[in-house]
């Protein structure tokens, strides 16, 4: 290491870290130091291709699994992230709707759980922000509030498509989404493979392909193989970072540091520190997605330009969040779903339902006797989401009965969403929550925590643009 002493360490380098760096970076001096200490390396998009073909490639080993990071109690529910430069920008698959207003405003709206101490209007300019420097690909009118255009086209209808957003109007929209409908800035345009973890034709934003400049910064030395665990905190201040590389332990200190880690990792590392608010690790979780299978009598469903075409908000917002969980539906184009029934094969739609649930204080994360790898302990859902999923199969026939329906399937719950939220939850105090609006801890007032660990109450809507919107909104007020 050229130095110990920084003005900011931050940990990993994915969307958490990087939207943050990016706002930092251009709001500091040029003679600032910054340290990133990153558990993975360097595994470019290139070479996952190669490893997706089939072929060799010297960086497979850098795939660290999911499965191996942590000791994941509940063998049935499953927690996907990738390690490495990005993060799971390098897994995901793009889908950026904004969050509603109303998902800010759980409690004088709904009576349930708590006020965000940030609401729409607060991020709102990030939002924009966080699109443009992802080149976000979406229509002009949008559910949520929104003016102008996306810095790139929407992607195009399907059959089925077409006849819901002329049924429901701006409540059914061409999903805005990080795969790109026009070549852009090196990423060409979707091809709607639905292959996108590993995109064959390099059109999702990643890290690696966003030309943000941010590791190219001649103020930041970035540390692969980096593994922080713990904290050295005094009077309150975090001063010190631990992290062992190749199997060494070091410390690096700085003024101030930001944990972008993911909600396991930076609770981890909270926890080892001996972060004593009653909430760190717990109410964690993630939305419950299911799918269902929309026969279609005697129509061809055709048409679309991506894998998740639209997104429909009928049984998103309203009254009912009193008492059951807000649905997002991602209008799937995935063609794996097709009937098996001779001249019916595109007779067929397909919608992924996407059910908030709650953080309860059951679903928490602890440490473990190996100070790496923390314990994840998801007992399962509220009951406030299981009764969504009996109000949509009451509500969904009538919704879609602008189509010619045969018949509806109901597939089981996914495993996973790929969305880990809470942990380290956002609240105006420390006695309902651990990091204040800015995603400062609420005690240690140097250490930042970023990613959707913050989030207050989960919404219905992929958490990864509001997220690192709140990391501009973050560093833009603190710098
Ligand atoms: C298959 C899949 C599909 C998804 N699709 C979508 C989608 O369509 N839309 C959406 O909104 N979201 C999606 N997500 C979720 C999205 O990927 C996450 O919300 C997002 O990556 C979180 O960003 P982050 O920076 O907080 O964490 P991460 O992306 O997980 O990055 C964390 C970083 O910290 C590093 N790190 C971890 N622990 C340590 C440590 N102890 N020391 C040092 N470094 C560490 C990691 O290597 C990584 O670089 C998907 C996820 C998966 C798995």
């Amino acid at each position: 290491m050229k130095q110990d002493h920084y003005d900011l360490i931050v940990v990993g380098t994915g969307f958490a870290s990087t939207f943050f760096l990016k706002k930092y970076l251009a709001k500091v001096d040029q003679n600032k130091r910054v340290l990133v200490l990153e558990r993975g390396h360097f595994y470019p998009h290139d070479e996952r291709l190669k490893v997706k073909r089939g072929e060799p490639s010297e960086f497979e080993n850098f795939e660290e699994p999911w499965e191996k990071a942590i000791n994941n109690i509940n063998a049935e529910k499953r927690w996907p992230f990738t390690t490495g430069l990005g993060g799971s920008s390098n897994c995901w698959w793009g889908c950026t709707p904004r969050f509603m207003p109303s998902d800010f405003k759980m409690k004088s709206l709904f009576g349930i759980e708590q006020d965000w101490p940030i609401d729409y209007d607060d991020l709102d300019p990030y939002y924009y922000e966080a699109e443009n420097l992802m080149s976000i690909s979406g229509p002009e009118g949008t559910p949520f509030p929104r003016t102008g255009k996306y810095p790139l086209p929407p992607h195009t209808f399907s059959v089925v498509d077409k006849i819901l957003h002329k049924t429901y109007g701006n409540q059914y929209i061409s999903q805005p989404t990080a795969r790109a409908s026009r070549d852009t800035k090196g990423r060409n345009s979707c091809m709607a493979s639905s292959t996108c973890d590993t995109c064959p034709v390099n059109a999702k934003f990643t890290i690696e392909n966003s030309n943000m400049g941010v590791y190219d910064d001649r103020r930041i030395e970035l540390i692969y193989g980096a593994a922080v665990y713990s904290l050295e905190v005094m009077n309150d201040v975090a001063r010190k970072i631990n992290y062992i590389k190749d199997g060494k332990e070091y410390i690096a200190s700085a003024e101030v540091i930001a944990l972008g880690a993911n909600p396991f990792f930076n609770t981890n590392i909270l926890l080892n520190a001996g972060d004593k608010n009653q909430l760190t690790g717990k109410g964690f979780g993630e939305q419950l997605g299911m799918q269902v299978l929309i026969y279609l009598d005697n129509m061809s469903n055709v048409g679309g330009s991506t894998w998740v075409n639209a997104n429909g908000y009928m049984l998103y917002d309203g009254a009912h969040r009193k008492d059951f969980a807000a649905c997002l539906m991602e209008v799937s184009n995935a063609p794996y779903y097709i009937r098996l029934e001779r001249g019916k094969w595109l007779n067929i739609a397909s919608i992924r339902l996407l059910f908030e649930d709650l953080p309860q204080d059951s679903n928490y994360i602890t440490t473990t006797a190996d100070k790496l790898v923390p314990k994840v302990n998801f007992m399962g859902r509220s009951e406030y989401t299981l009764k969504g999923i009996e109000n949509m199969k009451a509500k969904l026939p009538g919704i879609l009965s602008c189509l010619p329906v045969e018949k509806l399937k109901y597939l089981d719950p996914f495993p996973n969403e790929g969305h880990i939220i809470g942990g380290t939850r956002m609240s105006s105090d420390s006695k309902s929550g651990v990091v204040d609006k800015h995603m400062i801890h609420h005690q240690y007032r140097n250490l930042f925590v970023l990613g959707a660990g913050a989030f207050t109450t989960y919404s219905a809507s992929n958490p990864t643009l509001t997220l690192s919107a709140m990391s501009l909104f973050a560093a833009d007020k603190m710098f």
